[in-house]
């Protein structure tokens, strides 16, 4: 009799120890976030007192404190007094150095869309941080830019020369089969070949992005392009009858379009686009740094978190193109009002802006430079949580990501940011980052940054 009731308590401290492992292990994988405000992304109004449970990459929950009890175990991080939003997206960058990476993720930019770049760099190095190999943002890249010939400035290198239709199909083939997540277009490709181009990457389901000129954004809308970089072709398609045949394509000097456009042309133009679901990269990063002068630029003190050679470069572009091609502030100040007053009126018909820099286009830091462009859409017209939308769903929905990304919803990867002020009250706030969480890991703030500046001395 003894003997059984022996057996009998050990069976129960089996069960008892299993129960209390598989919770303990269980509970080790959760992380909940109780009591900050919750700004989701979706525009709904923000969730005061939330929780937050975020299992491995994963957004399990959401709820409110009181409502929910964490599971035994959880690592739970009170947030009272602080905000949440979704990670940030930078949907035009030029990912040039994988040191980019930390300055990405120390302003909560969780992912990057690459407009140009070297495909074998661009697309292992996306490989490798999908695979966690290496911490950085998720990235979506294009790798080659496709022109008609090459393209001046730095992105030459990354220019592929298609010369006619035929061989503009098999450059959009041969980069699906790479796995490219998107096809960029340039300036002075004509009609018939944006035309190939844009049906062939329909055939293998990707997207286009154009920087456009020569075909204008009206016809590039109605051939099927998805985003609009730095928002142009919009003062082309604004003309009317001009051609821009031998687009003088370094539009960056020459461009004075925007100073003879039909406002009265505005709103059907508009339509169009919304029709047609396109997205505008409005940039506005870019046009102000061609109406700031280039002391301005030089200021910016977090130009030294850049590796040695991408300062020179810059210091070597300020003193040489950039003055010729910003040398008329007027006409880029009036460049800048025009774009705009456009954009305002293409979001208050229902248009959706995104947001892109151009880093590290002179004194464009990755990722600092993102803040910049909310800021500067803020200026412009939009709310600070459209600006947020902006960055967020918008993004993630032109990406083709909304199942994954953009908003703080259960079932979505758990990039978020947590803020110590409100950045609906001030869109500057979303710079007091306090907590940075990739793909449900917690990055520690501090530590990246010292870790950058380590790795800036032993360059030097
Ligand atoms: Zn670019």
């Amino acid at each position: 009799m003894k003997k059984l009731w022996i057996s009998i308590l050990l069976v129960l401290v089996c069960i008892f120890l299993s129960i209390f492992f598989i919770n303990f292990f269980k509970g080790k994988k959760i992380l909940v976030l109780t009591g900050g405000t919750l700004i989701d992304g979706t525009g709904k109004s923000p969730l005061t007192n939330s929780v937050i449970v975020i299992e491995k990459n994963k957004i399990k929950a959401i709820s409110e404190e009181g409502k929910y009890r964490p599971p035994m175990f959880a690592k739970t991080i009170d947030i009272r007094g602080k905000f949440i939003i979704p990670g940030l997206i930078d949907m035009h960058v030029h990912y040039t150095d994988e040191a980019f990476s930390d300055l990405f993720l120390l302003n909560g930019v969780t992912s990057v869309r690459d407009m140009g770049n070297d495909p074998e760099f661009i697309l292992s190095l996306r490989d490798k941080i999908n695979a966690g190999i290496v911490q950085g943002p998720t990235i979506f890249a294009s790798s080659f830019i496709i022109n008609n010939r090459k393209i001046p400035f730095g992105a030459s290198e990354y220019t592929i020369v298609a010369r006619n239709p035929k061989e503009a199909k098999k450059i959009v083939s041969d980069l699906a089969k790479k796995n490219v997540d998107w096809i960029k277009i340039y300036i002075t490709l004509p009609e018939e070949m944006v035309r190939t181009i844009i049906k062939e990457a329909e055939k293998n389901k990707i997207p286009v992005a154009g920087h456009l000129r020569r075909v204008n954004a009206r016809i590039a809308a109605q051939l099927g392009i998805r985003t609009l970089e730095h928002a142009t072709g919009i003062a082309e398609a604004l003309l009317g009858e001009e051609k821009f045949e031998d687009a003088p394509f370094l539009w960056t000097i020459s461009d004075k379009t925007w100073l003879h456009v039909d406002k009265e042309k505005y709103y059907d133009l508009i339509d169009l686009f919304i029709r047609k679901n396109i997205y505008i990269v409005a940039n506005l990063t870019l046009y102000q740094s061609f109406v700031s002068d280039g002391e301005e630029l030089k200021n910016n003190p977090n130009a030294k978190l850049m590796s040695k050679s991408i300062q020179d470069g810059w210091k070597r572009y300020i003193s040489s193109r950039f003055l010729d091609v910003t040398r008329d502030k007027e006409n880029w100040r009036v460049t800048k009002q025009r774009l705009e007053e456009f954009l305002l009126l293409f979001k208050e018909r229902g248009g959706k802006i995104l947001t892109g820099t151009d880093t590290p286009w002179p004194f464009l830091v990755p990722g600092f430079s993102l803040h910049k462009e909310l800021k500067l859409l803020v200026k412009a017209g939009l709310s600070p949580l459209e600006a947020l939308m902006s960055a967020t769903k918008y993004s993630a929905e032109a990406l083709n990501q909304e199942q994954n990304l953009g908003t703080i919803e259960e079932g979505k990867i758990a990039d978020l940011l947590i803020l110590n002020e409100d950045p609906l009250e001030d869109i500057s706030h979303t710079q007091n980052i306090e907590l940075i969480i990739k793909s449900g890991k917690i990055i520690n703030r501090k530590e990246l940054y010292l870790s950058i500046i380590e790795k800036q001395k032993k360059e030097e």
